[in-house]
């Protein structure tokens, strides 16, 4: 559409305004990273056998003073171009390994963001929180995405190998979202890949999305990585992902991201459960 002269200083004062907003905007992201405005939540991952919890993954929260919620796919990209993602995910690691100390049987699960995994000396910056939090390396995985991987292979093959010294485990999220050649992807030591939510979301519908699973899942078990399945939301969904052999689940079908104490809650019950279920075994 060609836009004529009149409209023109409108849309230049949109723009504008905007690009006010943006700065508004990422001031008090700066503000809020210090400022007790965010917070975690956390997500049940579950073992596709016995839907019990395996892992469980940190989810960011901004409750803005004025603005109320402002979610993840806003704020982690702002934090990221304005330099806030330093402040922000030294807060998040922080946190989570925290929290996780009384979850002694599952996995934590931090994302980690392009720019984080760049900075320098993070591989020690991890063992350095992870000591001073008394979480152990082994209960600690880390969630990276391709971007990160495009920028400069062997730079990112080498920051892999140092945080893998460290002893923590590393997961490729969102795989299958982006444009990496899969030959490119799978020659970095992940231990686990996360199916992209997108393919789940077209299993009832697309042919096409039921194959990219199938191939995903026979890759992932062929060099030995465990695969989970993102957004699982129906019992069609967890059957199909079920019976190709996807290892675990991620949806809001098992869990919501809930606060830490309903973490807790649910790993007690699940515990309880299993006491019950071999106590009347044992009278059996
Ligand atoms: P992600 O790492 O792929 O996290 C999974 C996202 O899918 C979460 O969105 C989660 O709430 C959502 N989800 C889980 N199960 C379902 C489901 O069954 N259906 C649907 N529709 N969605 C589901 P959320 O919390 O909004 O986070 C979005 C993204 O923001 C994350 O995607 C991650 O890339 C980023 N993010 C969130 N927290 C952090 C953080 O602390 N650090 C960094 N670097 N990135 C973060
Ligand atoms: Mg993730
Ligand atoms: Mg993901
Ligand atoms: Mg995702």
């Amino acid at each position: 559409i060609k836009s004529s002269p009149r409209r023109r200083p409108l849309m230049f004062k949109l723009l504008r305004r905007e690009t006010r907003d943006h700065e508004q905007l990422s001031k008090d992201l700066r503000r809020a990273a210090t400022n007790g405005e965010l917070r975690l939540v956390y997500q049940a991952i579950v073992d596709a056998r016995s839907e019990e919890t395996v892992a469980v993954e940190a989810l960011c929260r901004w409750r803005h003073p004025t603005r109320g919620d402002i979610g993840p796919n806003v704020f982690i990209p702002l934090a990221e171009e304005t330099g806030t993602i330093a402040a922000l995910g030294e807060f998040v690691l922080r946190q989570a390994c925290l929290d996780a100390r009384s979850w002694p049987n599952v996995i934590l699960s931090v994302n980690v963001s392009p720019k984080q995994f760049e900075s320098p000396h993070f591989a020690d910056k991890i063992r350095r929180t992870l000591l001073e939090t008394g979480l152990p390396p082994t209960r600690l995985e880390l969630e990276l995405t391709e971007n990160l991987l495009i920028a400069d292979f062997d730079h990112a093959a080498e920051k892999m190998r140092a945080l893998q010294d460290v002893g923590v485990r590393l997961a490729l999220d969102d795989f299958g979202a982006g444009y990496s050649s899969l030959n490119y992807l799978l020659s970095l030591p992940f231990d686990k890949l996360k199916i992209d939510r997108l393919f789940v979301s077209k299993i009832d519908t697309g042919a096409a999305s039921a194959a990219i699973i199938h191939a995903i899942v026979s890759i992932g078990r062929a060099l030995g990585m465990h695969v989970t399945a993102e957004g699982v939301e129906t019992a069609e969904q967890q059957q199909f992902l079920k019976v190709a052999g996807v290892h675990s689940f991620q949806g809001f079908r098992f869990c919501v991201p809930v606060a830490a104490v309903e973490i807790s809650e649910r790993l007690a019950a699940e515990d309880q459960a299993r006491a019950d279920a071999l106590r009347q075994r044992a009278r059996a």
